[in-house]
């Protein structure tokens, strides 16, 4: 019986693991050195903010895994010898594979920074960062959070709950501004200075300061100032974890290579989620996209291609939805920091801070690019078909409504935003 071992039990392998069983009876291996079972990352602060229990966010049963012949191995993949289609552990142990595919996920980057590992110094990422940052931050007086991103603002609210003063340093002049455009970062960096978080814009670290028991006491930023602290979350974004295939005869860059079909340059070896980077970029989406649900697509698209349909990765208009403290987050299509050439940006916001809207729009032909909402929630199925149908700005003005969730809110603020947005419009 055919063998398909998968290495990594996050989104991307699981939800190739279920898609193979679907359509093979072969024998399927899902190895993971993090946890015993697959559990949501992406909730991981809910448990540390005692919304939830670390049960909770596992979303099959214990059972299921059995009752679907999908063997679950907790133990760490350190060599793959290719030619012979075996994997090492760090036991000693082997395990043969006739299809292997790797859904290694991500790291926490980070840039030799001095006194980075350091007692006190860690990522959040993992299981394991969860635990160390339950054990590290009881009891503490003040945390510095390095990154103004996505999981730089999760820890610095999951720490705020606990009531441990934050002071979050970001080095650009608005927070996630190599994403968001100005006004949208500008409104969020002030949410973030509201919720009490010390905020810091253009501040840079330069050394974490260590006590004679080898645990952080201190950082210095570039600018000289030293702030007192036990905790340093290091959120500076994250990269494809392949460092244990570097010695291997596999294409890799920033991650695992592959081509559409997601296969990598060694025969019968596939990757897919966080570590996998497309060779060739599939329209202006980034070669690695660190986000949840396209580890589940690729996760649906290898289990095809393994199972003999071969099939090419197709993710779709591009969208993603966070939160920011209160503030929820949504993007359809294309809005980048900076307008790009013939296209222009229309900022709308509430007077509470709390909603907007950005809507990026081709100057010479009115087509719809994308949109960033806040604090407004809107329907992904409305704004895949407006993208997919290429309708123009005015289409989606006039018919918003349609794709929100909030009725009422559009009760009061539709006609404003219109008149708003025409307003603009007339004046280009
Ligand atoms: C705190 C946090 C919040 C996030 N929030 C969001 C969000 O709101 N929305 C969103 O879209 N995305 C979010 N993300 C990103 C999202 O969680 C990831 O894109 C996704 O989980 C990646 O899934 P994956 O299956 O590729 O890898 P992972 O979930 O990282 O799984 C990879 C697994 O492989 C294991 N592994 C790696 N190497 C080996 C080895 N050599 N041997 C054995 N096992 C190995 C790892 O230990 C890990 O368990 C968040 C991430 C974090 C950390």
């Amino acid at each position: 019986m055919e063998h398909i071992v998968i290495i990594g039990n996050g989104i991307a392998g699981i939800t190739a693991a279920r898609h193979i069983r679907k359509a093979s009876d072969c024998r399927i291996t899902v190895i993971s050195g993090e946890s015993d079972y697959f559990f949501s990352r992406t909730a991981l602060m809910y448990v540390y903010m005692g919304h939830m229990k670390w049960d909770h966010l596992k979303p099959y049963e214990d059972w299921f895994w059995e009752k679907n012949r999908i063997e679950l191995i907790n133990a760490w993949v350190d060599h793959i010898d290719f030619k012979n289609k075996e994997l090492g552990f760090s036991s000693r142990e082997t395990l043969r594979y006739d299809k292997l595919i790797l859904a290694t996920g991500s790291l926490p980057n980070r840039f030799g920074w001095p006194g980075e590992d350091l007692d006190g110094v860690q990522g959040m990422v993992t299981k394991q960062d969860l635990e160390k940052l339950e054990e590290r931050t009881s009891g503490i007086h003040h945390a510095v959070v390095i990154g103004g991103g996505l999981i730089g603002v999760e820890l610095a609210e999951m720490l705020h709950t606990r009531k441990i003063p934050v002071t979050l340093l970001v080095r650009e002049n608005g927070f996630w501004s190599s994403v968001l455009p100005p006004q949208d970062a500008k409104m969020i960096s002030e949410h973030i200075l509201a919720h009490g978080i010390d905020l810091r814009h253009e501040t840079e670290l330069e050394e974490v300061l260590g006590d004679e028991q080898g645990r952080v006491r201190a950082i210095r930023t570039t600018s000289g100032e030293e702030i007192p602290c036990e905790f340093v979350g290091l959120c500076a974004g994250v990269r494809p974890n392949i460092k244990f295939l570097e010695s291997l005869d596999i294409e890799t860059h920033k991650g695992i290579l592959v081509n559409e079909f997601l296969e990598t340059s060694v025969p019968d070896v596939y990757a897919i989620g966080d570590c996998a980077q497309q060779k060739k970029a599939i329209g202006l989406r980034k070669p690695v996209e660190a986000v949840w649900y396209t580890g589940r697509i690729m996760g649906e698209t290898v289990a095809q291609t393994v199972t003999g349909t071969r099939t090419s990765y197709q993710p779709g208009n591009w969208f993603n939805s966070a939160k920011f403290f209160d503030i929820e987050y949504q993007t359809y299509g294309w809005v980048f920091n900076k307008p790009g050439l013939n296209e222009q940006h229309f900022h709308w916001q509430h007077e509470s801070g709390e909603k907007a809207i950005t809507i990026a729009f081709d100057t010479e032909t009115g087509k719809f690019k994308g949109i960033n909402t806040f604090g407004i929630r809107m329907r992904q199925k409305v704004f895949d078909r407006w993208l997919n149908e290429e309708k123009t700005i005015t289409h989606v003005l006039s018919n918003l409504k349609a794709a929100n969730f909030d009725p009422e809110f559009y009760e009061r603020h539709e006609a404003e935003i219109f008149k708003y947005f025409t307003k603009n419009l007339q004046n280009t």
